[in-house]
């Protein structure tokens, strides 16, 4: 094993023994545990260590501040090693303790987060193999041994399993050459290299703004001190090229560099720029990475090797020992937030590790969140802008196209406008892009006899029609069901009607009405990850493909030069529901979506179909006044406290049983904090009402922004006993309410 076992403790029960508090890497509530540190083995905070919990031993981390001088002597349990793995630095384990009190998590459970990779812990395996002896092989040989040296190129080095697979024999063949001095050891190339970036290359030549721009930004990062940046800049404008030239700078000052994307399985082009860039390729970081480069990558960044990475949110829990710049790309991404376990905003979090570290942060976006905008105005993060598109391409025109005046056939969703835009563009040889974030077929399957809604049995959910698939689905929990041929409720044949489009049935109707163009369906369906996406843009780049039709996939920061149509065909989709940021949200979407077209020479047009062409968040993409729909906003959200202007905490309570949920949700309520400045809305149905067969209450607690909501919070949850079957997630600052 990786770790170095413990001498026999020498001095069994002598109360000086040394303690150490240690975190584990599990949802205790209780947070580290005390462990003796035994006689001739050396352990400080921050050392992986190898502790018994109960019958199994498990790895955690040495931690910091005092073990508990009452625990006594009889109850400790003796580390039993320390692994050979680079510690936790101070700044990490002061990251993990600050992230577990924001989020009202336990600190175990953010360490697991970053102990994502237990093998990475062990040190990287001796890559041993072999090579055929120097001096060429002797005349008289075995048949199976003449085979192994025939499977070894001159110089070339192999596993030994794979060099006995390769020539078919035992792995005893193998030995036998190696002791009569046929095969010499010999040590394998690392399987995953990370070479250095190459700084000496020529970046693009920056035009007047972006090089002011980026000025500032190496300024920002040499001075080593942590310091806050967001850098707007509509779509196309070149803020990329910009956060890349602070990224060379970090690197110049010896210093780590993480790039947080919001979608790393979409971000081919993105990679394909930074090899441009810098020659090689960066490390990557995201939920598909297979267990061993996972281990490697892990290692490769503690141990410093990893000067770049770029990866998802999860990356920012990762052990750089050096952190000098965070950039968060598209700062203003809902995917950004972790629903799940753990509940973070990655973005709110990578401005404390960059504090921690003392690093520099860059927060990127053609329309910032509401927040970030707002930490700009009361000075806190500092400001660059970006005002023009780079070089030719000038902002597309954005026309709201009103469905009332312009209504589409019956049974279709595409107004004449839209589809004689289309053939235009086709005719001229450009290409149209089609947009609706709507999986699926038909949102909504109804029974025409007797008006029986087909809904999901363990959610509050339509079930949503996939056609290529001959199946119903439910978005929510991944249940699935045949379409049935009878109404299950009135049992008439035939009668079960789609309503309402989903991607699927856009692209029927594009089929029908332009059955020559050559057309790609972008949805998470027909692009199941990263080689599908990249080989998916490639193929649009090289223009074999005219028509493009997706769902929010096609929204991300695709540049493709030949596409100079945009159509929204339900530009008002994000606009129901009762959610605080609904319309901020859509707009950023739009923005995004709207950004995909005329980024070359040619002019770009963007039709958003419409019934509410004057909503503010239609006439702020007709006009480009992002900042005048801000304000707005702002002025909307400031008088009711409501986030940034305020805090925002949901507590959502579920239960299996109905009435079990109610009942805790109501004591929950009853014992509501009672506080100058808080005020305590619900309980009331979640959003989700039930939710993968858990039902589900909650309840917001608003605050004023001077207002201490954690503890609030711990307080109130200790007040209330609730049934073990009951669960409470807490979500500090909810996104989707
Ligand atoms: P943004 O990130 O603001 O959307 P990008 O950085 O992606 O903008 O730039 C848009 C396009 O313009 C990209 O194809 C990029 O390579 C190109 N570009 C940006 N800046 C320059 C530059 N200084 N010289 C040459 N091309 C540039
Ligand atoms: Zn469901």
């Amino acid at each position: 094993p990786g770790w170095k076992s413990s001498q026999p403790n020498q001095l069994p029960g002598v109360a000086s023994a040394p303690r150490i508090p240690v975190l584990l890497p599990l949802p205790l509530a209780a947070g580290a545990y005390d462990y003796r540190i035994p006689a001739g083995l050396s352990v400080a905070p921050g050392d992986f260590v190898v502790v018994p919990l109960g019958g199994r031993e498990l790895v955690g981390v040495a931690w910091d501040g005092e073990p508990d001088p009452d625990l006594s002597e009889r109850k400790l349990r003796d580390i039993a090693g320390v692994m050979a793995a680079p510690p936790m630095t101070a700044t990490l384990r002061r990251f993990v303790a600050w992230v577990a009190g924001y989020t009202l998590s336990a600190p175990g459970a953010v360490l697991r987060m970053a102990m994502s990779s237990p093998a990475g812990l062990e040190p990287p395996p001796a890559r041993a193999g072999w090579q055929a002896a120097p001096g060429g092989p002797p005349t008289k040989l075995t048949p199976g041994r003449a085979r192994v040296l025939a499977a070894l190129a001159p110089g070339q080095v192999r596993a030994g399993p794979d060099l006995a697979a390769a020539a078919g024999v035992s792995p005893g063949v193998i030995r036998g050459m190696a002791d009569a001095g046929l095969l010499v050891p010999a040590l394998l190339p690392p399987g995953l290299a990370f070479d250095p970036p190459d700084l000496a290359r020529p970046g693009p030549v920056l035009g007047p703004e972006q090089d002011a721009a980026a000025a500032a930004l190496r300024a920002q990062v040499a001075s080593r001190d942590f310091g806050v940046t967001l850098l707007t800049g509509v779509t196309g404008s070149g803020k990329t090229e910009v956060y890349l030239d602070a990224v060379a700078e970090c690197l110049r000052q010896g210093r780590q560099a993480l790039v947080l994307l919001p979608e790393i399985a979409l971000s081919a082009q993105w990679l394909e720029r930074f090899r441009k860039r810098f020659g090689v390729d960066p490390a990557l970081w995201h939920s598909e990475l297979g267990s061993k480069t996972r281990a490697r990558t892990w290692r490769a960044v503690a141990e410093g090797e990893v000067q770049v990475l770029v990866g998802a949110r999860s990356a920012l829990f990762l052990p750089f020992p050096d952190l000098g710049l965070i950039v968060v790309d598209e700062e203003h991404e809902t995917a950004f937030k972790q629903e799940e376990g753990v509940v973070y905003h990655a973005r709110d979090m990578a401005v404390v590790r960059a504090r921690l570290a003392k690093a520099s942060i860059v927060l990127v976006s053609a329309t910032p969140s509401l927040e970030t905008l707002n930490n700009v105005e009361s000075g806190r993060y500092h400001h660059l802008d970006l005002p023009e598109r780079h070089g030719a391409a000038g902002m597309a025109v954005v026309e709201a196209l009103d469905l009332r005046k312009f209504p589409p056939e019956r049974g279709r969703f595409l107004s004449p406008v839209l589809v004689e835009a289309i053939k235009k563009t086709l005719a001229r040889g450009e290409q149209a892009m089609l947009f609706l974030n709507r999986r699926g077929y038909a949102p909504l399957t109804l029974c025409r006899a007797c008006g029986h809604r087909m809904r999901c049995p363990n959610c509050t959910a339509w079930l949503v029609e996939h056609r290529a698939q001959k199946r119903l689905q439910c978005h929510h929990c991944g249940h699935a069901e045949p379409i049935p041929p009878v109404c299950p409720e009135c049992n008439a044949p035939g009668t079960l009607t789609p309503v309402g489009p989903g991607v699927e049935r856009v692209v029927e109707e594009a089929t029908a009405l332009f059955p020559d163009a050559r057309r790609i369906v972008m949805a998470s369906d027909t692009i199941p990850g990263p080689a599908a996406a990249a080989a998916a843009a490639a193929a649009i780049s090289d223009r074999q493909v005219d028509l493009i039709i997706g769902t929010q996939i096609v929204a991300k920061g695709w540049h493709f030069p030949g596409l100079t149509l945009v159509g929204v065909v339900d530009a008002d989709l994000g606009l129901a529901g009762g959610d605080l940021r609904a319309a901020e949200r859509t707009l950023q979407l739009l923005h995004q979506v709207a950004g995909r077209a005329g980024r070359a020479e040619a002019p770009g047009r963007v039709l958003m179909q419409t019934f509410n062409p004057d909503h503010p968040v239609m006439q702020a993409l007709v006009s480009h006044d992002f900042e005048a729909f801000m304000s707005a906003e702002a002025a909307g959200r400031r008088p009711g406290h409501w986030p940034p202007f305020g805090r925002l905490a949901a507590l959502v309570v579920s239960s299996e049983d109905e009435r079990e949920a109610d009942r805790a949700a109501r004591d929950l309520g009853l014992a509501a904090p009672r506080a100058e400045g808080v005020e305590v809305l619900g309980p009331a149905p979640a959003p989700l009402a039930l939710l993968r067969g858990r039902h589900r209450r909650r309840l917001l607690l608003k605050a004023r922004k001077d207002v201490q909501v954690q503890s609030l919070i711990r307080e109130w949850l200790a007040r209330v006993v609730l049934p073990n079957s009951v669960r409470v997630q807490v979500d500090v600052d909810p996104v989707g309410f």
